[in-house]
């Protein structure tokens, strides 16, 4: 994989077996058996599945609350 399929973007890293991480929008990829699925990442490092609809955005943390 070498294109985000979230922002179709290609500023994604591959971060472990299976695993890429989209720097342009901030997501976690997991890819098993040729399944994609999308995290983000909240506050505290846990991966929380990307609800269908949703873009993933850089969230700073302590902006506004
Ligand atoms: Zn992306």
């Amino acid at each position: 994989m070498n294109r985000c399929p979230v922002c179709a973007g290609r500023g994604i890293g591959k971060v472990g077996a299976g695993q890429y991480y989209c720097w342009d929008c901030c997501l976690e990829l997991s890819v098993v058996g040729g399944t994609v699925t999308v995290y983000s990442i909240d506050l505290e490092g846990d991966l929380v599945p990307l609800v269908e609809g949703e873009n993933g955005r850089c969230e700073v943390s302590g902006a506004g609350s």
